[in-house]
This record gives C-alpha cells, sequence and structure tokens, in this order.
C-alpha cells in the first residue's frame, strides 16, 4: 500500500491509498487559522496514515476540526469512528446519507450501496440538510449537494479559488478501466453540467486525481458523452432484442461493448437507465 502527500494548490494535500490496483484520493484543506478540514476517508488509511501525513506537512492532529465524507458508499464504519476519536473533529454528511444508511432502508438499497446503520452513534455525524454549506472558518468554503453518483454527494467547493473537491460526485470516463455508476441518471448530468458551469481551475476527484485547466471541460464533457452513449446502447439493445433482456445481460453486454468493467453496483445504473427510458424522461 502505497501512501503519499502532495501539496496540490495552495493549502490543500492530497492523500493517497493503494486498494489493490485502484486508487483513492483525500484532501487536506488549510482553513486558514491553524485549522485543517479533511474531505473524505477513501485515500485515509488508518489513524496511523491520518498522523505520519500531518507530522510529514508539520501540523497536528488537534487541528483537524471538520471530517466531511463525500457520500456513504463503502464508507468503513470502523475508521472512521477511530478518525473521530483519534482527532475528536466534527463529521460533516449529507443529510439523504442517514436515509440510505438507516437500518429500515437497507433492503432497497441494493449492489454497491452497502448500508451503514449508524444507530449507536448518535451525535457523531452532523447531518447537513440544506445546501450550500457555508464552512465558519478564514478560507471561504462551502459544502454543495452533488447528487448522482449516490443521492448524498457532496462537494466542497472554494469557489473563489476555483477549486472543486467532489470525491466520486465525477466518475469519469477517464483513464479507469471501469464503467461509470451512477444511481440516478438526471441527478448524475445535472452534476456534471454544474460542475461545468462553475468551471473550476481544478477538479479533487476519489478516482482520477487531480484535474486541471482545460482537461478540466474536456473530462465533464467525456462523462457526459459516456452517460449518453450507455443510455442508447441500452435503448438500442432493448429495442433490437424482442425477448425480455435482464439486467445482468445488459451488463455484460455494455462491459463488452465500451470494453470495461462493471463496478461492484453497476446493476443500479443499469435499473436507473431502464426506468429513465421507461418513463421516457429523456434529456
Ligand atoms: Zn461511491
Amino acid at each position: 500500500m502505497q501512501r503519499e502527500i502532495a501539496e496540490v494548490h495552495d493549502g490543500v494535500w492530497q492523500m493517497t491509498v493503494d486498494h489493490g490496483r485502484l486508487r483513492a484520493w483525500s484532501y487536506l484543506i488549510d482553513a486558514a487559522e491553524g485549522e485543517l478540514i479533511l474531505y473524505d476517508l477513501e485515500g485515509i488509511a488508518g489513524v496511523a496514515h491520518l498522523t505520519s501525513v500531518l507530522k510529514k506537512i508539520g501540523r497536528q492532529p488537534s487541528e483537524l476540526r471538520v471530517l466531511i465524507l463525500s457520500h456513504s458508499h463503502h464508507l468503513n464504519k470502523a475508521k472512521l469512528r477511530s478518525l473521530h476519536a483519534f482527532a475528536n473533529c466534527k463529521v460533516l454528511a449529507c443529510l439523504q446519507g442517514r436515509q440510505i444508511m438507516a437500518p429500515a432502508a437497507a433492503p432497497a438499497a441494493a449492489g454497491g450501496d452497502v448500508p451503514v446503520d449508524f444507530s449507536g452513534d448518535a451525535g457523531m455525524i452532523d447531518w447537513l440538510e440544506f445546501f450550500p454549506f457555508k464552512l465558519p472558518f478564514g478560507r471561504e468554503m462551502q459544502i454543495v449537494h452533488t447528487p448522482g453518483h449516490s443521492p448524498d454527494g457532496i462537494s466542497l467547493s472554494l469557489s473563489q479559488e476555483r477549486v472543486l473537491m467532489c470525491g466520486e460526485a465525477f466518475v469519469g470516463p477517464g483513464p479507469a478501466d471501469y464503467l461509470p455508476l451512477y444511481t440516478n441518471v438526471q441527478d448524475y448530468r445535472n452534476t456534471l453540467r454544474w460542475v461545468a458551469e462553475q468551471a473550476p481551475e481544478k477538479l479533487l476527484t476519489a478516482r482520477y486525481g487531480v484535474i486541471e485547466g482545460r482537461r478540466v471541460p474536456a473530462a465533464v464533457d467525456q462523462a457526459l458523452r459516456m452517460v449518453q452513449h450507455i443510455e442508447d446502447f441500452i435503448a438500442e439493445s432493448i429495442s433490437k432484442i424482442d425477448h425480455d433482456i435482464t439486467i445482468e445481460q445488459l451488463i455484460l453486454m455494455l462491459s463488452a461493448r465500451f470494453g470495461r468493467k462493471a463496478p461492484v453496483g453497476f446493476s443500479d445504473t443499469v435499473r436507473a437507465h431502464l426506468e429513465l427510458l421507461r418513463t421516457g424522461r429523456r434529456s
């Protein structure tokens, strides 16, 4: 497991964890007056990793004030609990996450959504309901709702500096050899279009690293086209094949068509497209 830290913007550090062939990135932000914000847990291996990262940049665990959970997929509750106990920081997440993660919703959360039960951790997370949510620090920072990949996706915007930390709200296609995973087609499109409107100089992602300058609009455009290609392919497959086609068959066909593997939970993406085609609300 490779662990690095690199300053990717003034007072913004990128942390890396290698999950086998897949890499994930988290971001640490200097909030201006001795406070630090951690955006996301994906690029943090645990307390020892965070300790070594803070030491490398000459900062203290007590300076970490806020941990932002980008969304609820693959959330490692043990890691969250240990980091929370270690740094004693506020944890912020989107209210929709609590609904997804509530035990009652567990049977509905098929595929990639591993439901996390927070019922025994009352008070650990501050659930955000209204966006944009301005963080009360010297540096101008807002948390914005960026659903699509997951209903509870939130991003951290340093709008004056034109830097946007979006976690997995942007899922490629990019260089990874996976099909993009989103659970709501229209929300995902809207989020991508919103990112394009913001025209960030730097888009800091969980799976695609730092996308900069002119590569940002190109990457967002490519991601939007990928959604359209998937939609067109599913629509065409359904119209060509007269017998009932299963979601599993569609996943295999999409995988073969685009030469990419289907990530865990990709059935949610196919289901979302089928629902959209059924209701005829395409755009
Ligand atoms: Zn995710």
